[in-house]
């Protein structure tokens, strides 16, 4: 048999065998069913152990405003360290297997308390980071916002400028190292940072934008001016996969 046969045969049945045991913890909402899981979980995506995703653009692709040495260390050196942290932490538990790494980060409480805070910090920065490379990839087309974002966005600031002056802001005020968002929350557009890898989706907020404020994302390029970085994150925001993110919130 083709070895990739068969791998995937290993991995269909080692899904459906840890969803089975997950609905018996209680681990999966009482809505999902084993087929749904396996139904969701193609055999060559099974969610664990996590990978690097593809970046899908070169490390020079969103230069000036982030330089490439940034995105070659950030995402090969500081994305790999939490999807490598995050695999050792799950090593343990076959139980924890068939969750995708979002579900996870939407519900710590469940997770075993010894690997909690190992789960948080790691498989939150593997969801966000993978999040991230994906809103700054280069636009292909048009590169406006979404008539259905933009209307939101008008709605609950009052006008882009009044979206972009709150989440600069709540990206400076983040002491130290974490994030700035702007998430659904109850249907409605929301600004929030979070610290060090908290993901917005343990709030039980769907983030649409992203904002990586850990000084591993600029230190080099911009040293201690984040003012400066934050203004840059609109040149390289690709507007399309924002819009995306937005309409995946509202159906979330
Ligand atoms: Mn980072």
């Amino acid at each position: 048999m083709n070895p990739e046969v068969a791998l995937s045969r290993r991995a269909v049945v080692k899904t459906l065998g840890a969803g089975a045991a997950l609905l018996g913890l209680g681990l999966i909402p009482s809505r999902s069913s084993a087929a749904d899981v396996a139904a969701s979980t193609p055999a060559s995506a099974a969610p664990q152990p996590f990978t690097l995703p593809p970046l899908g653009y070169a490390y020079t692709a969103l230069e000036p405003h982030i330089d490439a040495l940034t995105m070659e260390i950030h995402y090969t050196k500081h994305h790999q360290a939490y999807v490598t942290n995050a695999n050792k932490a799950l090593a343990d538990h076959p139980e924890l297997h068939a969750l995708t790494a979002e579900a996870i980060v939407r519900d710590l409480p469940a997770m075993p308390e010894k690997i909690r805070t190992a789960l948080r910090n790691n498989v939150g920065g593997h969801v966000n980071h993978s999040f991230f490379w994906k809103l700054i990839a280069p636009a292909v087309g048009s590169n406006a916002p979404t008539q259905e974002l933009a209307s939101a966005i008008t709605q609950t600031f009052g006008s882009l400028t009044g979206c972009q002056e709150k989440l600069a802001d709540a990206a400076m005020k983040r002491f130290g190292s974490g994030w700035a968002w702007l998430g659904v929350k109850e249907g409605k557009l929301v600004i929030l940072s979070t610290a060090n890898q908290d993901s917005p989706l343990s709030e039980g907020i769907v983030p649409v934008l992203g904002l990586d404020v850990w000084e591993h994302a600029y230190y080099l390029h911009y040293q201690n001016r984040r003012a400066d970085y934050v203004a840059a994150f609109w040149r390289v925001l690709n507007w399309g996969q924002a819009g995306k993110n937005y309409a995946a919130a509202l159906r979330a």
